[in-house]
């Protein structure tokens, strides 16, 4: 009888053991997406760069406000 209770406390403290791991598992930022942000590519350099990081003009986004601006005189000629 008392093998019974250590088996039946083995399989409970297994059972405990993997849901712990997988919720463990679970909370790891590699399975969330590190980059939560969509990317944007600057449309005068190329730079990828966060969306948040990004200055957006003309429905076009810029690394930064030089680039912006360099990007509209260039096509403004
Ligand atoms: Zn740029």
């Amino acid at each position: 009888m008392a093998k019974l209770i250590l088996i039946a406390i083995a399989v409970w403290l297994i059972i405990t053991l993997l849901r712990r791991y997988r919720r463990h598992l679970d909370d790891t930022p590699q399975s969330r997406s590190p980059m939560g942000e969509s990317m944007v590519q600057c449309a005068h350099c190329g730079l990828h760069l966060p969306e948040s990081d990004s200055i957006c003009a003309a429905q076009q986004y810029f690394c930064c406000q030089d680039h912006a601006d360099a990007h509209h005189a260039q096509h403004s000629r």
